[in-house]
């Protein structure tokens, strides 16, 4: 009888969760067609350590739903990519990236911004075009556009992708493999492959200066994304001893909350005034 009830219980329980992703799904393509959006963008800085500027940001989503809740972005971007949501959702957000980097350029702030990718986005055949035309028709250069994806997002269709990043980065996108370290990361691919930045993985860095094989790490990844001539970004900064390290390993970039953690596009910008005066 007991263990009936316990099964019952996870039964419910699964039940719930379940019910609770698809009523995700629907409330996220309602989202996507609003005019006035419970999406939005947040943007977090990343500093350069050779000049001590913010010359980057990288634009993460947020979505308070019905219930005036925030909802983990990790979850909702999983449901997008399996409910069939990420490429409506990846063009909504490239074209708010884009209408707000045109806005810092008329302001005279000219900075590189980075989109996360999916690895369906990539391999969709209306992207380049989307994105391009995206692009010309703001007063934003291919330049500033940062397109960040896995190794794993580029594995799923190694031929294509590839070929689709060379493009991209012929036209003058700056292309960044995100996460990196975690998962089956090669040295031999990262040599093959179209990309100018290498993010190493926040779980390297987080406790980086309690822990001295993260140290050998970090340090021996980012001599050897220089040796690739890759910019390389630590991501997770969340204290001034790991922003040190990084800079002694001649890190080239640092993000984390140490610095900022993502605001508003208004709350950035106020926060970049008083950082570069
Ligand atoms: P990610 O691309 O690896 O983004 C970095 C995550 O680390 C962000 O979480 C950011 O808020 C967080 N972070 C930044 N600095 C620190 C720090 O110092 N300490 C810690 N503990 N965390 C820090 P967020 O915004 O919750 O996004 C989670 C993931 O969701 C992202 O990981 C990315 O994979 C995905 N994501 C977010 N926005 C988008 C988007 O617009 N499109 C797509 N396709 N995915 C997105
Ligand atoms: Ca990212
Ligand atoms: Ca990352
Ligand atoms: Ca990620």
């Amino acid at each position: 009888y007991q263990e009936q009830v316990l099964l019952r219980f996870y039964q419910d329980g699964e039940d719930e969760a379940y019910l609770y992703k698809l009523r995700l799904i629907e409330e996220l393509k309602e989202a996507l067609e609003c005019e006035v959006s419970p999406l939005f963008m947040n943007y977090q800085p990343k500093l350069n350590m050779n000049t001590g500027k913010i010359d980057k940001l990288e634009a993460l989503i947020r979505w308070i739903n019905k219930e005036g809740n925030f909802v983990n972005p990790e979850l909702f971007i999983d449901l997008a990519e399996k409910a069939g949501l990420i490429v409506s959702l990846t063009r909504w957000v490239i074209l708010e990236v884009i209408q707000q980097t045109e806005q810092w350029n008329k302001m005279g702030y000219r900075f590189k911004v980075a989109i996360n990718l999916s690895a369906q986005d990539i391999q969709n055949e209306q992207f380049v075009d989307y994105l391009l035309t995206t692009v010309n028709d703001h007063q934003v250069s291919t330049s500033q556009i940062t397109l960040e994806l896995t190794e794993r997002d580029i594995a799923e269709n190694e031929a294509l992708v590839v070929a689709r990043l060379s493009h991209l980065k012929s036209l003058g996108f700056v292309i960044s493999v995100d996460d990196y370290g975690i998962g089956q990361s090669s040295l031999a691919k990262l040599k093959s492959l179209p990309v100018d930045e290498l993010k190493i993985d926040k779980t390297f860095i987080l406790k980086l200066e309690q822990c001295q094989k993260d140290q050998d790490i970090v340090a021996s990844t980012i001599s050897l994304g220089h040796k690739l001539g890759l910019s390389v970004v630590a991501e997770g900064v969340e204290n001034k001893e790991s922003l040190m390290l990084l800079n002694d390993f001649q890190c080239d970039y640092a993000q984390g909350y140490y610095l900022s953690r993502p605001v508003s596009a208004e709350k950035f910008i106020e926060w970049y005034k008083t950082y570069e005066s």
